[in-house]
């Protein structure tokens, strides 16, 4: 198998999973216990949210624990919602994962604003746009750092002066820079980030959510008294260890992710687009991840193309995980280029550190082969 599928998810490494072994096994007790067995654990909890906190430059405090990126998301823009009921409006862009869209969309069903700021062809933003679409009104304005199906880098300091400027709280969803791209809230004026564990080889159902120390908070989950009492219900000791590991992982390997990823990604890129006719590239040449393409076969249906890979062996989708079962086109290239077809015919590929020189030529070659299987 080679997996070219890292945005969708990423193997859980060796040293995350043994960090997390002994919390499925003897150490099974509930943190919040008052007697030993179970609130030992605790120093277990808050070793794993320091961790977390490290890897994006957080104070520990900031760091909220969460079962996904979707919580975070959703918790987020709750959260400023709830902090003033006379503002209802939420800047977004048409380009944003699943977990923020579908989240507004059941917003505007309750009479909430929401403005979904376009894109151009290359899927980047006008911060015109984003001036002119901020009013008194605006509760938050929620943009992606990373684009999931074409990696197209929004700017995001850029972003945060805006909001700061006008005095509107700024949430980030992180999913796809975190230990792609350095991600320190010490430099970005943030309010809310999103970060998800199953992205940086850490397990999938553990997320975070950062909340910068003022900003205002409201829970989405109520319940007990875990999480400070910001999110209720009994924490996942192994899955928590598991994110921790995983972020310190990710901290200590995104030195070195640049180098080794882009001239993968590069090569794959370059061998599809020189080689094979009607192919076009989707999202700006450089103002993206190192390991993403997005590319457009003209006249190739993207579930075909995808039948064919699958059966050489090659992990690669047609846009998000989140909603391969549908047959709806990509949302994201759509926005970008509405005419045509380009957003059914199209291919995401995302690389990890794991893969090689040796994957990325056989991967061309079975393009090569299903493209020409596919175009008689
Ligand atoms: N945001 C982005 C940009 C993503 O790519 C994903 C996952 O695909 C999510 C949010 C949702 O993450 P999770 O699967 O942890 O809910």
């Amino acid at each position: 198998m080679i997996y070219f599928d890292h945005n969708a998810t990423t193997r859980v490494l060796p040293a995350v999973r043994e960090a997390m072994l002994p919390y499925f096994g003897d150490e099974w007790g509930n943190p919040s216990s008052s007697y030993r067995f179970g609130s030992k654990l605790r120093g277990v909890v808050e070793k794993a949210r320091e961790q977390v906190a490290e890897f994006l430059g957080a104070s520990a405090r900031e760091i909220l624990f969460t079962s996904c990126a979707t919580e975070s998301n959703n918790a987020a823009i709750h959260a400023a919602l709830k902090a003033n009921l006379q503002k209802r409006h939420v800047v977004t862009s048409a380009v944003e994962h699943s977990s923020v869209l579908t989240y507004c969309r059941a917003l505007e069903e309750e009479g909430v604003r929401v403005t979904y700021l376009p894109v151009d062809r290359d899927g980047l933003l006008r911060l015109a746009d984003l001036k002119n679409a901020i009013t008194d009104q605006t509760a938050i304005v929620s943009l992606m750092w990373a684009n999931n199906e074409t990696g197209v880098l929004f700017p995001v300091e850029e972003i945060a002066q805006v909001c700061k400027a006008r005095g509107v709280l700024f949430h980030c969803d992180s999913v796809q820079a975190a230990g792609k791209v350095a991600v320190d809230v010490q430099k970005l004026p943030v309010d809310y980030l999103s970060v998800t564990g199953h992205k940086f080889h850490a397990p999938k159902g553990i997320g975070a959510l950062y909340v910068r120390r003022k900003a205002p908070f409201s829970p989405l989950i109520h319940g007990g008294h875990q999480e400070r009492g910001l999110r209720g219900g009994t924490e996942s000791v192994p899955l928590l260890v598991g994110i921790g590991k995983g972020a310190d992982l990710a901290r200590k390997h995104l030195a070195g992710y640049d180098a080794k990823v882009r001239p993968l990604r590069d090569e794959l890129e370059q061998g599809i687009l020189g080689s094979i006719a009607g192919t076009e590239l989707n999202g700006h040449p450089t103002q993206r991840l190192a390991n993403t393409t997005n590319i457009t076969f003209h006249g190739i249906e993207s579930e075909a193309l995808l039948i064919l890979l699958d059966q050489a062996g090659l992990c690669a989708s047609a846009g998000s995980a989140c909603l391969a079962d549908s047959d709806e086109p990509s949302h994201v290239v759509k926005a970008m280029k509405p005419q045509g077809n380009a957003s059914r015919q199209m291919i995401r590929f995302s690389l990890g550190l794991e893969n090689t020189a040796k994957e990325v030529e056989a991967a061309i070659d079975a393009v090569k082969r299903a493209t020409q299987a596919l175009r008689p």
